[in-house]
């Protein structure tokens, strides 16, 4: 970390270049921007906070630690939960907050544009006000911003049916490393000149540029919604009822996997609350026409009885199908009350691999003798194994370790990956060779040695 003086002096840089309004170094101002949602990884304090009010703001930073060599990290809301955020290096972090207008909706065309720190959930708001729809739905909506899930490709419950984040980007601004701007993409719903540049942007987690605009395509809002319920027995019998929905052609718009207890912890907000009877539950939505809607529920119906599930349960009233969104969207802030600490593990297995996976992950919680709760966006392959830790001990650190290495293997051994959405940041920078692989991994340093040669966007992620 710099020096008070040094502290000072980069600070009078910095407000020349982007504003008084603009510019944080007291210490007690720094403190929060010390990590994202993952408060167990090393946490560092940066040296400089910047909120940049536009884009040439943001170049004349960028250009500055270009030339100075000084680390940028990137943050949206810091809402990540890989550690991407974590100013590791110290230095600048560049938070978009104040990049927040939503630049314009475009009915005819059937896109926006949108600034990189625009909350998800008030974009989706403004653009179903016009009768029109953007399906990415990361379950931290309230407070994550486009920019970030970008940055990391996020998804959400509707990935299923929808697809994820990367699905609707048309385009992005995105400030280089030396402070120039590039303009990728386009507003147009398809495109083809040169390198995929806005696409090398999804998923880049901060370590090309700072994205400053995005431009995303929208579809219409379906007309109808049914939110349905699953009971059944066991967690390998929701398993398959999973892969079988998706095997009869019936793809809901949503379709979370459940546990029990999880289920008995989202009770606390579900109006009536549902009777927890069965180990596991599948919660779903269908959406489109009245007709498709009402077919897919008999197909449904059918097909789970026929597998032995408990009940097939469609909700009829919008609002206590709402409360069941609502609580499952808050799953994971309660589950945080539970245990000293959480860690979240994100692998995503071919969907007809989850009865597989949903055993190896009891196998793996059994043996090593620590608790291990599983949800996730089932629909999708993505699960959620949650680990637990009942103390903070040097011993149920090593089990925790132990137990994130045998669920990754485990995920890549049946054909897996090893994020589904949350993305490398720290957490999952040690794994990412065996995914990738060395020659792709050396294709990656090479793209990034292109576009960041001194390598001062967001050090330590990724790869270390
Ligand atoms: C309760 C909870 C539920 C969640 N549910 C989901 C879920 O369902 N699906 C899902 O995908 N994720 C989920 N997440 C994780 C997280 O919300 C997403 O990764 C989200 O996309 C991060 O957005 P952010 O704005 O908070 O980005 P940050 O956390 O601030 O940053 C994330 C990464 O993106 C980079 N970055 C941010 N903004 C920019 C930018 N403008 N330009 C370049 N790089 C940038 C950062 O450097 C960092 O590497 C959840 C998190 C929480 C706490």
């Amino acid at each position: 970390m710099a020096t008070t003086s040094t502290r000072k002096a980069l600070g009078k840089d910095l407000i020349r270049l982007a504003g008084s309004r603009a510019v944080f170094t007291a210490p007690e101002d720094l403190y929060a921007f010390q990590s994202d949602a993952t408060h167990y990884f090393a946490r560092n304090i940066p040296d400089a906070v910047v909120l940049p009010e536009d884009t040439d703001a943001a170049s004349a930073v960028l250009a500055y630690a270009y030339e100075h060599e000084i680390p940028v990290t990137p943050r949206g809301a810091g809402s990540g939960l890989s550690g991407g955020c974590t100013p590791v290096a110290g230095g600048i972090v560049l938070d978009t907050k104040r990049l927040n207008r939503i630049l314009g909706i475009n009915r005819g065309n059937m896109t926006a544009r949108v600034q990189a720190g625009v909350v998800l959930e008030d974009f989706h708001r403004a653009v179903e006000k016009q009768g029109l729809f953007y399906p990415p739905d990361p379950q931290s909506m309230s407070v994550c911003t486009l920019g970030g899930n970008v940055a990391t490709r996020a998804g959400g419950p509707r990935a299923v049916k929808y697809g994820t984040t990367g699905n609707y980007v048309l385009g992005v601004e995105a400030v280089l490393a030396d402070g120039s701007v590039i303009q990728a993409g386009s507003d147009c719903v398809k495109q083809s000149v040169g390198y995929d540049l806005t696409h090398l942007f999804t998923g880049s987690e901060g370590t090309l540029g700072l994205v400053t605009r995005v431009s995303v395509r929208l579809l219409p809002k379906p007309t109808h919604r049914r939110t349905a319920l699953v009971v059944c027995e066991t967690p390998d019998q929701a398993a398959q009822v999973v892969s079988g929905i998706i095997a009869a052609g019936a793809v809901p718009a949503m379709l979370e996997y459940v546990p029990q207890a999880a289920l008995s912890l989202m009770n606390s907000i579900i109006r009536p609350p549902v009777a927890a009877q069965g180990e596991a539950y599948l919660l779903m939505e269908l959406d489109g026409t009245e007709a498709r809607v009402a077919e897919e529920a008999e197909i449904l119906r059918s097909m789970a009885l026929d597998l032995g599930a408990e009940e097939v349960r469609i909700v009829e009233d919008e609002r206590e199908a709402a409360t069941y969104w609502k609580a499952r969207s808050r799953l994971y802030p309660m589950i945080l009350t539970m245990a000293k600490k959480v860690i979240s593990e994100d692998v995503t297995v071919p969907r007809d691999r989850i009865p597989e996976f949903v055993r190896a992950v009891a196998e793996i919680s059994g043996r090593l003798g620590i608790l291990i709760g599983l949800g996730g966006h089932a629909g999708d392959g993505n699960m959620h194994p949650t680990i637990l830790f009942t103390d903070l001990s040097p011993e149920m650190e090593q089990k925790a370790e132990a137990a994130i290495e045998d669920i990754v293997k485990k995920g890549l051994e049946l054909g897996g990956t090893i994020s589904g959405e949350h993305g490398i940041g720290l957490h999952k920078s040690r794994f990412l060779e065996w995914e990738l692989g060395r020659a792709q991994l050396t294709a990656m340093k090479r793209i990034k040695a292109a576009l960041d040669p001194k390598g001062i966007m967001n050090p330590g992620k990724l790869w270390t």
